[in-house]
């Protein structure tokens, strides 16, 4: 591989990839370098929402609303197969919240402008109990329903790798920045630590990009070691996933008022309910946290206050809790009012790092960063081609299995299975292929069992306990597609195991902090 490019983006996470995408579609000889996993930071915990967020309304953030609903429509058009439109139902117990939410959404759907994905409704008491019918109806008065997006993040990061590659660009996942290489007062390249086969090596580039979330002012104190940079600010978000039936309906539920003044979310996502999340400021940034007692019971007590028929920890499928990277804001005293807006900034030898925003407008992201690199004249002029640029297998028609995921490439891991003469599943209870399993391999840069049961399938976020007793299956597959050896198995096992506890309950249960403010 040659080692001088136009660009090299540190972080495989939406930011990372969205900037990466965005380069190597301009023309750009383009390099991204990932840690760990494409994802294995904050960008595959999400909600799951593509939205303008109709909550920052109430913090009069207008502008920062209709850039995320422009985004939305982009997103939703350029990955229909990984993307799609959503109805958020909100149900109104008193008549000062329903006239505050009318409001709300009417406005809502006014920004969204020729950008509209749909036009918000109201409901009766009695449709709304029809449409919901596990929700509560003691005191309701009536209910709205807006539109918003609906996607599947991790899967959209891999389309995201795919694209930059299709584009001509590399990207390479469990490869460390360790260091910043520079020549005459400026970055001019990056050390790497390639954690697999445990060597080092150097890339060069005209420009060099910090998108390392949560982890920006690691590699900004790296950069200028004298300064004590506090670029970014972590806040913590928990979900909680449970089988369809707890809440099923078409919808997703709104629940407007938490005790901590945010919106809980009961969202449908294949085939399961993800419900989140918490907003609690943390001190040490962490790339896989772990979700706290207080954060389980607040979603649990949260949720109980609006379902009919109870739900109680028994039915916890699996925690997940990522953390937002947040703008740093030391006049806000709570992460839920900081704004989930974007800044780049450049530190003295030429460092340009992304930080805040949300996955919903990681293409913009990207955009702005490469706009900047021009404007600087660190690269020369190109135009943006990403508003309209359909990512990598984008299908004409959406297929709504979950082999949908894979848009036109389905038929790869079709054909696969016939060749490798395998039907099977990984697991009775998940709908994951043997197959699928080889691809990631081949096609995907699968390197570990975790890469495949919680980023290139969702096993891990829709059912830990599957996902557990997949592991085996999946390690043995891969061990044969890459050749290695019981070792690699037995060890593989034991790390996935490890990573595992964190989504299990019974490890939650049993530990926690003491500073939530969420619950
Ligand atoms: C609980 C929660 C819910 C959310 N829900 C939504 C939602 O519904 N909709 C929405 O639009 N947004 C949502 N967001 C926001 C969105 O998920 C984040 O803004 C986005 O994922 C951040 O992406 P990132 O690439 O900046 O960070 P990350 O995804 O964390 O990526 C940074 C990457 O950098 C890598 N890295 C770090 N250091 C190095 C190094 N030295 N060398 C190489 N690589 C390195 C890490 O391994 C990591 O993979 C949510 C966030 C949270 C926490």
């Amino acid at each position: 591989m040659h080692k001088n490019f136009d660009v090299i983006v540190i972080g495989g996470g939406a930011t990372g990839l969205g900037i990466a995408v965005e380069a190597a579609t301009r023309g750009y000889q383009t390099l991204l370098l990932e840690a760990h996993d494409y994802g294995k930071g904050t960008s595959s915990k999400s909600t799951k929402l593509v939205h303008g967020g109709i909550r920052y309304l109430a913090n009069f953030d207008i502008a920062l609303v209709k850039e995320g609903l422009e985004e939305r429509f982009y997103f939703l058009n350029n990955a229909p197969h990984l993307a799609k439109k959503q109805t958020y139902l909100i149900p109104f117990y008193n008549y000062f919240d329903k006239l505050k939410y009318f409001i709300g959404i009417k406005l809502y759907d006014y920004l969204s402008g020729r950008k509209k994905i749909g036009r918000s409704y109201f409901l009766s008491k009695q449709s709304t109990y029809t449409q919901v019918p596990r929700l509560k109806t003691e005191k309701l008065i009536s209910s709205a329903v807006y539109y918003d997006g609906n996607f599947d993040d991790s899967r959209m990061l891999i389309t995201l790798l795919r694209t930059l590659e299709a584009n001509g660009g590399i990207a390479l996942n469990y490869h460390q920045v360790t260091d910043f290489i520079v020549e005459n007062t400026k970055i001019c390249g990056v050390q790497v630590l390639d954690k697999l086969q445990h060597v080092s090596k150097q890339f060069f580039a005209k420009v060099v990009v910090n998108a390392t979330g949560t982890l920006t002012d690691v590699l900004l104190n790296q950069a200028e070691p004298a300064q004590r940079h506090h670029a970014v600010s972590a806040a913590q978000g928990t979900h909680l996933v449970f089988d369809k039936a707890i809440f099923d309906s078409m919808h997703c539920l709104v629940i407007p008022k938490t005790s901590d003044g945010r919106i809980l979310f009961v969202s449908p996502w294949h085939d399961k309910i993800i419900v989140g999340t918490t907003d609690i400021a943390v001190d040490n940034a962490s790339i896989e946290p772990k979700a706290r007692a207080e954060e389980i019971d607040f979603i649990l007590e949260t949720l109980n206050r609006y379902a009919k028929k109870t739900v109680t920890k028994a039915d916890i499928k699996s925690v997940f809790c990522g953390q937002r990277p947040l703008v740093s804001d030391p006049k806000q005293q709570s992460t839920g009012k900081v704004s989930r807006k974007h800044q780049l900034l450049e530190t003295a030898n030429g460092l340009i790092s992304m930080v805040g925003g949300k996955w919903t407008i990681y293409r913009r992201m990207g955009e702005d960063t490469i706009d900047y690199a021009v404007a600087k004249n660190y690269l020369p002029p190109s135009k943006s081609v990403t508003r309209d640029f359909k990512l990598f297998a984008c299908p004409t028609t959406v297929d709504h299995n979950w082999l949908g995921v894979y848009g036109t490439e389905k038929q790869q891991i079709l054909d696969l299975q016939k060749q490798l003469n395998n039907t099977a599943k990984i697991h009775p209870d998940l709908p994951y292929l043997q197959a699928e399993v080889i691809y990631h391999v081949r096609y995907e840069q699968a390197k570990t069992v975790e890469d495949v049961l919680a980023r290139r399938t969702h096993a891990v976020l829709l059912d830990a306990e599957a996902a557990q007793q997949s592991a085996l299956i999946v390690a043995q597959l891969m061990a044969k597609e890459l050749g290695k050896p019981q070792v690699w198995i037995d060890e593989q096992l034991k790390q996935f195991s490890v990573f595992l506890e964190g989504y299990m309950l019974t490890q939650n249960d049993a530990g926690g902090g003491n500073n939530a403010s969420g619950g």
